[in-house]
């Protein structure tokens, strides 16, 4: 690492389907960036902080040699470079990033029979994720042929390279399009705040807290709600059962009123006017639901 470096890196994916949500996060997080003439940075304009492009395979190496201090990434690249790696060190995550969800599945001709796992032994299964996929064949104690492709891995049964795949599915459209059928799940993914393991530069370590707290802060305003209202005070634990709060709400005197209360409550994207209707029920009244836009705890 370079030791002079006063700017940090976070990697995100250069094209692909993480890279216009990574850098929305960014942007919502307060980032403003501007490309540079080869397209390879995004210079970040009022933070110490530039963005790196490049292929998400090579974010966990990037990580890894501490060329970035962040990168956003699939939880399977993540998972497979580290099965892959000999090393005892991987980055590590900081939080899911609640997009770029999909799974590793396992999948078979419709016409082979399927009587669960054990249906694989013996059978070649084609993949790009050699390393998760050996990982679940041994959890289930099963011998197996693992073939490994890098592209275009459900058209290898019939192409006669293999029975089975594992590969990447979101909607399943792509493997129901080659008459495959979803067998197993070998792992759940999502994209993920990585960090490298190396401890950070003095000169950066600040920036990596607070660039971390604001991405922590947008997705923690994501479809929270705040709720307002007021209630006879008797009817406060009721209420309190009711919501569908993340934190016990605020609940404030009105001086006017000793019987009433006015109350706050941050709930999650789950509030719904059935939750309204109950509250009246119970006495609550001048309800008000905002939508929060960030939250920082
Ligand atoms: P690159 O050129 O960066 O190597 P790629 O072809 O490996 O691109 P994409 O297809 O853009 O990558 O997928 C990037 C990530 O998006 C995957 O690693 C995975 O985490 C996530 N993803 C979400 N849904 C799917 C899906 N249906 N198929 C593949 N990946 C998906
Ligand atoms: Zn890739």
């Amino acid at each position: 690492m370079n030791p002079s470096r006063d700017r940090l890196r976070i990697a995100v994916q250069k094209s692909g389907r993480l890279s216009e949500a990574s850098l929305d996060l960014l942007r919502r997080a307060g980032l403003s960036f501007r490309a540079s003439r080869d397209k390879l940075f995004l210079y970040g304009e009022n933070l110490p902080v530039d963005v790196l492009l490049v292929r998400d395979d090579d974010i966990p190496g990037l990580l890894l040699e501490g060329s970035c201090e962040l990168g956003m990434v699939g939880r399977n690249v993540l998972d497979e470079q580290r099965l892959a790696g000999a090393g005892a060190v991987s980055p590590q995550v900081c939080t899911a990033l609640g997009f770029g969800q999909c799974r590793l599945a396992i999948a078979m001709p419709a016409e082979l029979p399927w009587d669960g796992p054990a249906s694989l032994a013996g059978r070649r299964i084609a993949t790009s994720y050699p390393g998760l996929l050996g990982q679940w064949l041994r959890e289930h104690g099963i011998e197996a042929e693992v073939v490994v492709l890098n592209g275009s891995v459900e058209i290898a049964p019939r192409l006669g390279k293999a029975e089975a795949v594992c590969d990447l599915v979101s909607t399943g459209a792509t493997l129901a399009a080659n008459q495959l059928r979803e067998v197993e799940t070998v792992l759940e993914s999502v994209a993920v705040l990585a960090q490298s393991p190396r401890p950070l530069p003095p000169a950066l370590a600040g920036i990596g807290d607070s660039l971390v707290a604001r991405i922590r802060g947008v997705l923690g305003g994501d479809g929270a709600r705040l709720l307002m209202l007021r209630a006879p005070r008797s009817a406060l634990a009721e209420i309190a059962r009711l919501l569908p709060a993340r934190e016990a709400p605020s609940v404030l005197r009105l001086d006017d009123a000793p019987d009433q209360v006015a109350l706050q409550a941050l709930c999650g994207r789950s509030l719904d006017w059935q939750h309204l209707e109950a509250l009246k029920r119970l006495g609550a009244h001048g309800l008000m639901v905002l939508n929060v836009e960030q939250v920082l705890a």
